[in-house]
């Protein structure tokens, strides 16, 4: 018997085989366990590796038997039975991002919250790349933290950190945490109390005696109540930064206790959102030594993930914006908010229980038409139908381009921004952004070709009433 020490890592995607990989260069016995079938990405590195691994089971004697430490995939709840066992065996259980940070002396930037990590994640990335520091992406956006450290270290990674991945950790310790906002999400996994996921969320900032700085939003009612409830005033340098207070008519962008500013219609990112994220993103960047001329480029150039307030198309003076990742009420808000022309939106899915009286005011003022997108829509239905004259229900986003469009007018927005999740009727915000893409480009190529475009869809259940009454 070998007398090194074994992780066992559960979980073999992109964080568990990084895990893997890793750990075994760190000299550990390694075994991955995985109770789906392992993609066949992830099985030529194990195999390449020649690290031990199964998938479609989980050996529990063998892992409850074996196991120093595990390494657990933020896919796997807590409540599973394996998990439980191996913490009343006493056997640590952690995440990827806390075991990769102990083999690294890079600085981490963590970025967590409810809404924006992966705009903010990526946005902090680009500037610190364009001001020339050697840095990493990492985290929940896709890419292994403990490949990177193990393979190709860096001086400075940008991690995005879901609650999932906080849920386990006691020692991850970023040199600077960004807390963009929290609003009720995924409460499934916190017996729906959202004081367990607010809790969570501060395990970013748990670590008594740490150095570090702690940007978060100071208008967020939850924050605030993590504030007083969960956070046990370490040494970090505090920075507030008011949502509220942002203004988004200047023509200026500023960044409070820096000087820093750049001409707003310069920047690539809009909406009141979009403004904190970047304000969080070059407080960071100045804490880094990284110079305005740089910041500036960066803010200017970006490219965002697709799927977030993505303009994909404009035909007819309409233009189409696929903002599928909009799954809560609150991002909503800010893609309703964000928008300077009257709106035909398109919302609906998996209602997880959504309070849409936040949007009645915006809605009022905003939306020209509500086109409901979902297998069950009485949700929203019932939220609007005092409200609002034109409510119509579809299944499959060609007809929601069909009827938007036919309710648009020129100079208008088509808002795919769903408030839901997207599992009804399609596999998950992606598919469903893509296929909203991917008919817009279809019809745009029937439109240049000269193809009548016909509208095959019974709307008499759907009064069509004056549209222009509704603006
Ligand atoms: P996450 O990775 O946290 O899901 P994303 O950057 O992918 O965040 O954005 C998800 C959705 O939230 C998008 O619709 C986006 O427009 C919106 N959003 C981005 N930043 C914020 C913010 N600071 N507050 C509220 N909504 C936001």
């Amino acid at each position: 018997m070998s007398n090194r020490k074994n992780i066992v890592v559960l979980g073999a995607g992109e964080s568990g085989v990084g895990a893997a990989i890793l750990a075994q260069k760190e000299g550990f016995e390694v075994f991955v366990s995985d109770l789906g079938t392992i993609e066949k990405q992830y099985k030529a590195v194990l195999e390449e590796k020649k690290i031990a691994y199964e998938e479609e089971k989980h050996s529990t004697e063998r892992i409850l038997e074996t196991a120093d430490l595990v390494i657990k995939s933020p896919g796997i709840p807590d409540h599973v039975a394996l998990i439980q066992q191996l913490k009343e065996k006493g056997i640590s259980v952690i995440d990827e991002l806390e075991f990769a940070s102990h083999y690294t002396n890079a600085t981490i930037i963590g970025i967590t919250g409810s809404n924006g990590k992966t705009t903010t994640t990526r946005l902090i990335h680009h500037i610190l790349e364009i001001g020339g520091l050697d840095v990493g992406i990492a985290g929940n956006i896709g890419f292994s933290l403990a490949k990177q450290v193990a393979e190709k270290d860096r001086a400075y990674y940008v991690v995005e950190v879901s609650s999932f991945q906080l849920d386990n950790m006691t020692t991850f310790n970023p040199a600077m945490a960004i807390l963009l906002n929290i609003t009720p999400d995924h409460l499934d996994r916190y017996e729906y109390q959202l004081e367990k996921y607010i809790a969570s969320k501060f395990r970013m900032v748990q670590n008594k005696g740490a150095e570090q700085v702690f940007i978060y939003n100071n208008d967020d009612v939850n924050i605030q109540y993590g504030l007083e409830h969960y956070y046990n005033g370490n040494k970090a340098a505090i920075y507030e930064i008011s949502m509220r207070a942002l203004e988004q008519e200047s023509d200026l962008f500023r960044v409070p206790e820096t000087d820093f500013e750049m001409p707003t219609s310069a920047l690539v990112l809009k909406g009141r959102h979009n403004y904190f994220n970047m304000q969080c993103a070059v407080l960071v960047a100045k804490k880094l030594g990284v110079e305005n001329k740089f910041i500036e480029k960066a803010l200017s150039s970006f490219v965002n993930e697709p799927h977030r307030l993505e303009s994909v198309i404009t035909m007819n003076e309409i233009e189409f914006i696929n903002d599928s990742k909009a799954t809560n009420i609150d991002a909503v808000f800010y893609a309703l908010e964000a928008m300077t022309k009257p709106v035909v939106w398109i919302v609906g899915g998996i209602d997880k229980g959504n309070d849409y009286a936040q949007l009645f005011d915006l809605v009022k003022e905003k939306v020209r038409a509500i086109v409901c997108l979902g297998v069950d829509n009485s949700g929203i239905q019932k939220a609007f139908e005092d409200k609002h004259e034109i409510i119509v229900e579809v299944r499959s986003v060609e007809e929601a381009i069909k009827v938007a469009t036919l309710y648009a007018e020129p100079g208008d927005v088509v808002l795919l921004s769903p408030a839901c999740s997207s599992f009804d009727l399609f596999k998950n915000y992606k598919a469903r952004g893509d296929k909203f893409r991917a008919a817009l480009m279809h019809q745009h190529k029937m439109m240049t070709e000269g193809i009548q475009v016909t509208l095959n869809i019974n709307l008499a259940h759907n009064p069509v009433d004056n549209k222009s009454d509704n603006n």
